[in-house]
């Protein structure tokens, strides 16, 4: 496999081309810290020529399909996703640094799926007829908007890429991706099997390089219609303050800091279970991962102690053995970040009770953190408040369910939150209480396409996946013909 990541080019109109300066980056395999593939490192020019072809695919053979073709284009996608997932798979791995059962059995098949549901759905948007007063026929259509530019984060490279370009395709846009710079390697091969399965060129182009030149470019670019985004909040923020210019339609999918709320009536072992793998699942760098447990005071030491137990159980591996379950900090500058928090978490007053350190998998290299659970965490230190985006759980303990409510609250994001209780009406009451686009009773981490993810305060705006994902990638246009007779 490595021999065919040489040196991979940009996808632009259908064609493999080097960045036009010429430029390269390299991506780096953090569990080895090897370099394992050059990518072209585009510029302006080269973002120019990939507006200009998308918008060319846009008005000219993507225009011309039916919706059920392009159903059917997004669909063999999908298989295709499903056929190749080992070799996917292995180059999420490659980059990422995540546990190769986690890319092949979750990731790639999430993908696939995603593609699949929406291919479903791209001959099912439709207008409406309005009884509108006077003698008219009033009824809407809903077009796509045009060239979209999805920019994606470098934790879920391919599954992000996927809940943006399926619903994107499936409406009838074209598509320029712009994966992370860490991770564009995924990306580049769903562009070549977009092409395998008979996408004309230009649908869905990929462009790499760093989100401070490409990304920018992409956002500031008045031939884009819309931004699909999912990243860091201040990288979202800079992205709508870019956007506002060319006034461009965006998606914002951004941080998070997300709540698992454990009553003391809940199924302990389920909870336990739900609160170790809500933080260590993809290493803790997960937008909606549960980084706060909030736990209800009369069971906190005895829950914690078993949450410690098993996180102690959870040793850092290599990303390649599908016995691993917790892989590789994805790179250097993520992996040093997690450990000032660390050390940030420790300086404050917070109690290690599990890990703390970066861990060796035996072979002295690679970005590896133990899993780490803080005791004692008040809701003022950075540990509670800031996204760390790795293995780190910060534990703060409730009196009552008021106080659960309002610590779970005191953020300023809102992506995600849990709640475990045996009592049902507790569950919806908490539920409908918690600032969360997503909240998961007795459970944690779950999706499906069809079910909408997305962020309420700073964690965005905006829903991707689902039925909701479809109105961000329409407009709506209300046609009136007069049917009066003279
Ligand atoms: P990031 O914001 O640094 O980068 C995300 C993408 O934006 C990359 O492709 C990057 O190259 C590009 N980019 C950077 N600066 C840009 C600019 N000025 N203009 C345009 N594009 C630019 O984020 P990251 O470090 O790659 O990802 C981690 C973050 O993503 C975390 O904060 C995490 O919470 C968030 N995240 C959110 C969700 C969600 O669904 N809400 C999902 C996954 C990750």
């Amino acid at each position: 496999m490595e021999t065919t990541l040489a040196a991979q080019k940009l996808l632009i109109g259908g064609e493999w081309r080097d960045a036009s300066g010429g430029a390269t980056m390299d991506v780096v395999n953090p569990a080895t810290e090897e370099v394992v593939a050059t990518v072209a490192s585009a510029g302006r020019a080269d973002v120019d020529a990939a507006v200009d072809a998308a918008r060319r695919a846009f008005e000219g053979p993507w225009s011309r399909l039916s919706a059920r073709e392009r159903g059917r284009l997004l669909w063999k996608l999908g298989e295709r996703l499903f056929e190749q997932a080992d070799r996917v798979g292995r180059l999420e791995t490659l980059h990422n640094g995540k546990p190769i059962f986690e890319s092949t059995q979750v990731d790639v098949p999430a993908a696939a799926e995603c593609f699949q549901y929406y291919a479903g759905w791209a001959d099912k948007v439709q207008g409406e007829t309005i009884p509108v007063k006077g003698n008219s026929f009033t009824y809407t259509l809903l077009e796509p908007l045009g060239v979209v530019a999805a920019i994606v984060p470098w934790n879920f490279p391919l599954l992000l890429a996927a809940w943006k370009i399926a619903p994107a395709l499936a409406c009838g846009n074209t598509v320029i991706l712009k994966p992370a710079s860490q991770t564009p390697l995924t990306a580049l091969a769903l562009g070549a099997m977009a092409m395998e399965v008979g996408f004309p060129p230009g649908v869905l182009n990929v462009v790499t390089g760093p989100g401070s030149s490409v990304g920018q470019a992409l956002v500031e670019h008045p031939g884009i219609a819309k931004i699909a985004f999912t990243g860091d909040t201040s990288t979202g923020k800079a992205i709508m303050r870019g956007a506002a210019e060319t006034l461009k339609t965006i998606t914002l999918e951004l941080g998070g800091k997300s709540p698992n709320v454990v009553f003391a009536d809940a199924d302990l072992d389920a909870a336990v279970r739900g609160a170790t793998t809500g933080i260590f699942y993809g290493k803790g760098e997960v937008c909606a991962a549960g980084s706060r447990l909030l736990v209800e005071r009369s069971i906190k030491d005895e829950f914690l102690a078993k949450v410690a137990e098993r996180a102690k159980k959870m040793r850092p591996g290599d990303p390649m053995d599908p016995k691993t379950r917790l892989g590789a900090i994805a790179s250097k500058g993520q992996f040093e970040r997690v450990l000032r928090y660390i050390e940030k978490g420790r300086a404050e007053g917070g109690v290690v009770v599990a890990g703390g350190r970066a861990a060796d998998i035996g072979t002295g290299k690679g970005f590896f953190i133990e899993p780490t659970i803080f005791d004692g965490v008040t809701p003022e230190m950075t540990i509670a408040r800031e996204e760390i985006f790795g293995p780190v759980l910060a534990t703060i303990e409730f009196a009552d369910e008021d106080e659960a409510i309002a610590r779970a609250n005191q953020s300023g994001y809102g992506l995600a939150a849990a709640v475990w209780t045996r009592d049902i009406k507790k569950a919806h009451y908490v539920a409908r209480k918690l600032q969360a686009g997503t909240v998961w009773v007795n459970t944690y981490n779950v999706y499906d396409a069809a079910a909408p993810f997305g962020g309420y305060k700073q964690s965005g705006f905006g829903r991707e996946l689902g039925a909701h994902a479809l109105e961000h990638y329409t407009q709506v246009k209300t046609v009136w013909v007069d049917l009066n007779r003279s």
